[in-house]
């Protein structure tokens, strides 16, 4: 393991567009109930993923869509699976 002292990670705000890095989470709302929830992101997937996840509150299935800009924003939909 290395140790690097210097340059502790920046407060984790709101601000995804600070360094190059991309988004490891995102904020989305169940197409079924309404229900707001995090979920968390892979940047080491690909430019575009598409994923089954169900939710956490109502427990039914959104077919997730993830799409990175070339800024490592992440543009995150989802959509009833059930449809
Ligand atoms: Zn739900």
């Amino acid at each position: 393991m290395i140790d690097t002292p210097s340059e502790p990670d920046p407060a984790e705000d709101d601000l995804p567009d600070g360094d190059g890095t991309a988004d490891s989470e995102a904020l989305v709302v169940c197409p079924h109930c309404g229900a707001a929830s995090e979920v968390g992101l892979d940047p080491g997937g690909g430019a575009q993923q598409q994923y089954v996840e169900d939710c956490q509150v109502c427990c039914r299935p959104w077919r997730v869509t993830v799409r990175y800009s070339a800024a490592g924003g992440a543009d995150v939909s989802v959509e009833p699976l059930d449809g």
